[in-house]
């Protein structure tokens, strides 16, 4: 009857591990997305900003181009009253005024040649924009065409998978399916593990003797009280794990600071993963933080009572 339910649990196992990657990567897929969608408007911004400085600069050359005219005007209308004048005095005066004329006229023209080429360059930049924009939109578009068909294909499987697990559920205990399916869906896809010699394949803790007797009788299906993983009977071929006093198990003191350090390890692991699957802004961190302190409650009963079945 429990070998009936820990095979049952094995296949569930890889059809719910399956189940819970592909489900992660329909999440994670369109993720890919994000970082090109905000270089394209990135790009974009940049374009709309160069441009105004473009139009800007054109403005600038139009009216440098108008005084640079009244300029011109000015030096000929000097130039034409030469003619008139009767004076040495007077010919130096308007000399003066006419050079000076003159002056103002090759500034205006030397800045509007400097302003002409920094248009010329601006326009070729934001040709180049255009361009880069209109080629990262189409890598985006065939992006998101390959995701959307990337995403249908995992729905597919899925589906699959579903109907599957949809067979084999029948028969089995629902709480006990509900701490299988979130250890598996924690515990990188381990929910069913081995129980050899005295310690739990999953978290490599030693397990109390009479607990392992327990699990080694077959007669109910028992949670490891570490990892919380179900656990079934191996035999292994080498010496059996034996243990003279009862209850506590033997070990030395280096083994159990590795496996707190690596149960300390696993635990973050766990809320990590919650907390990727759950965040999905930061409001909602409070609401999760006191989400885990129940969870861990939750854990500590359970390993409470798993004890006492002890
Ligand atoms: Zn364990």
């Amino acid at each position: 009857m429990v070998q009936e339910v820990f095979d049952k649990l094995r296949t569930l196992q890889e059809i719910l591990s399956a189940k819970y990657s592909l489900e992660k990567e329909i999440q994670e897929i369109p993720k890919a997305l994000a970082t090109k969608t905000e270089v394209v408007a990135r790009l974009k911004k940049s374009y709309i900003e160069k441009n105004e400085q473009y139009e800007a600069t054109k403005q600038r050359i139009k009216n440098l181009r108008e005084r640079m005219l009244e300029a011109e005007q000015n030096r000929e209308k000097l130039e034409s009253q030469m003619d008139l004048i009767k004076t040495q005095r007077e010919y130096e005066a308007l000399d003066k005024e006419i050079r000076d004329a003159a002056d103002k006229e090759l500034q205006f023209r030397r800045d509007l040649q400097k302003e002409e080429k920094i248009l010329e360059e601006m326009l070729h930049a934001l040709e180049r924009e255009e361009s880069l924009i209109k080629e990262q939109e189409e890598e985006l578009r065939q992006e998101q065409e390959k995701i959307r068909s990337e995403i249908e294909k995992r729905q597919e499987q899925l589906k699959i998978l579903e109907g599957q697990e949809k067979e084999i559920i029948p028969g089995l205990d629902p709480e006990m399916l509900f701490k299988f399916e979130r250890i598996i869906r924690s515990k990188s896809g381990l929910g069913i593990v081995a129980l050899k010699r005295g310690v739990c394949s999953g978290c490599h803790m030693i397990l109390p003797m009479q607990f392992v007797n327990e699990v080694r009788s077959g007669k109910s299906i028992l949670f490891c009280p570490y990892c919380s993983r179900i656990l079934f009977y191996e035999e292994e071929g080498e010496e059996p794990y034996l243990v003279e006093t009862v209850g506590e198990p033997i070990f030395d003191i280096d083994d159990i600071e590795a496996e707190e350090e690596e149960q300390e390890e696993e635990e973050e692991e766990l809320e990590e993963e919650f907390e990727e699957e759950e965040v999905e802004d930061e409001e909602e961190e409070e609401e999760l933080e006191e989400e885990f302190e129940e969870e861990e409650v939750e854990e500590e009963e359970e390993i409470e009572e798993t004890e006492e079945d002890v």
